[in-house]
């Protein structure tokens, strides 16, 4: 069989939710029939990028720190002109190295986010070397996406999203549907032992071992549902008095120009409702899988979330899941199965659903041991790898690997 070069484009500094599902793949790839490159943000000569520090870990992954010079996510071309002079002739040369290292190294799809440096350089570096171009996209694809990006969305080869919702969204904006893909997110298990201990989360903010623990993870950001849950929990606390609630995350600095502290306005509500004895904000916690492993019940109505990686740490770790019946929410809970959803603006129903799950410790566990079974099952690493795989040979005329795929249907 003849073996792909696929070289994955990590412009950013940061490593972010969607970088960390890039690394999954460069992970977990066959390596007898997947070489993996990535071309990595370097960092700075005093420190080296957040990237390439987490990328370093993997094994057999021919790592290159490169320079991908100043942020080009602008939408007028005035904007566009003032970063790429400063930063512009290192950033040619740049790219015109890594143009060699990808003809040198028979590249033959390179993989991008739909960040604009990824992307954008991406399918550039693609048409330049005559590799393909595949732009993995992690939002809900709408008119705010940066123009470079949708010119690069228009020449790409594949267009995957990260649940079947992120791929509508592609196809409603006028792109192909057959070069658009849907490939689901996967959780590591590593790390999201089911058998963590949360006690001493609990221990921390003084909540007793038999009070219902609900808890929220994520930015803190408008769209994720906090206000929907405060307000629900605010009619729950009617029939169940007994109840906490962890707000973990901090306040995300793009997420609400001009409005100022998310998490204050929460506070606000919370007085408002009446909730101040059962909420408690955290802040940013490390500790995820000890703040899920302390709770009864993940709660996060967002709306229309891309796919929602916290709902697969929360499953792993074997917690029914309170959503919204829409996004890529509903691709990843199964209502009645592995949580309980309900439609967005439905405060009284998202309250019921929550009094279920309070009512019932027999359905948590259920539903929690459902979850984990989708994770363990369904939700690996080692699947997303091989779908990708398949759109790699697909878009590169290759055969697929039939004896693999009956493996895999047959587990
Ligand atoms: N997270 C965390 N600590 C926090 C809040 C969030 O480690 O205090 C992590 C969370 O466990 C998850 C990620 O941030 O892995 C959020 O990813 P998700 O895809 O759910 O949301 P996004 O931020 O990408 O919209």
């Amino acid at each position: 069989m003849r073996k792909i070069n696929v070289l994955f484009m990590q412009s950013q500094d940061y490593f972010g939710a969607d970088s960390l599902v890039h690394s999954l793949l460069m992970r977990h790839f066959n390596r007898t029939s997947v070489t993996v490159y990535a071309a990595c943000n370097a960092g700075s000569r005093q420190k080296e990028s957040a990237s390439l520090k987490a990328l370093s870990g993997i094994e057999q992954l021919n790592l290159r720190p490169t320079y991908f010079g100043p942020s080009i996510n602008h939408t007028s071309k005035r904007e566009i002109l003032a970063q790429a002079i400063p930063g512009g002739l290192a950033t040619l040369a740049s790219l015109t190295s890594l143009a060699q290292y990808i003809r040198k190294h028979s590249i033959d799809v390179i993989h991008c986010t739909e960040k604009p440096r990824d992307a954008f350089y991406g399918l550039l570096l693609a048409r330049l070397t005559g590799a393909r171009c595949v732009i993995h996209i992690h939002v809900k694809a709408e008119n705010w996406i940066s123009p470079l990006v949708q010119w690069a969305m228009r020449h790409a080869d594949a267009l995957v999203g990260v649940s079947q919702f992120v791929a509508d969204s592609i196809v409603a904006m006028g792109y192909p549907a057959n070069k658009t893909h849907a490939v689901l997110n996967s959780l590591d298990l590593n790390g999201w032992r089911a058998d963590v201990d949360g006690s001493g989360v609990r221990q921390e903010y003084g909540v007793a071992p038999s009070t219902p623990l609900l808890a929220i993870v994520s930015r803190l950001f408008y769209w994720k549902g906090h206000v929907e849950l405060l307000r629900a929990l605010g009619q729950v606390k009617a029939t169940h008095p007994d109840f906490k609630l962890l707000i973990v995350g901090a306040d995300d600095p793009r997420g609400m120009p001009g409005r100022g502290s998310f998490t204050a306005e929460l506070k606000a509500l919370s007085a408002e409702l009446g909730l101040n004895e059962h909420v408690i904000f955290t802040g940013f916690r490390q500790d995820v899988p000890q703040v899920m492993a302390a709770c009864d019940i993940y709660a996060m109505p967002s709306f229309e979330e891309p796919f929602g990686m916290v709902y697969l740490e929360a499953m792993a770790m074997r917690k029914p899941v309170i959503a919204l019946d829409n996004g890529g929410a509903r691709e990843v809970i199964e209502h009645g199965k592995s949580g309980l959803l309900s439609q967005p603006q439905d405060i009284d129903q998202l309250a019921a659903n929550i009094r279920t799950l309070l009512d019932s410790p027999t359905l948590r566990v259920e539903m929690g041991a459902y979850g984990r079974q989708q994770v363990e099952q369904f939700f690996t690493p080692q699947r997303m790898a091989h779908e990708m795989e398949r759109i790699y040979r697909s878009i590169l005329g290759l055969p697929q690997e039939v004896a693999k795929d009956i493996a895999l249907a047959l587990q």
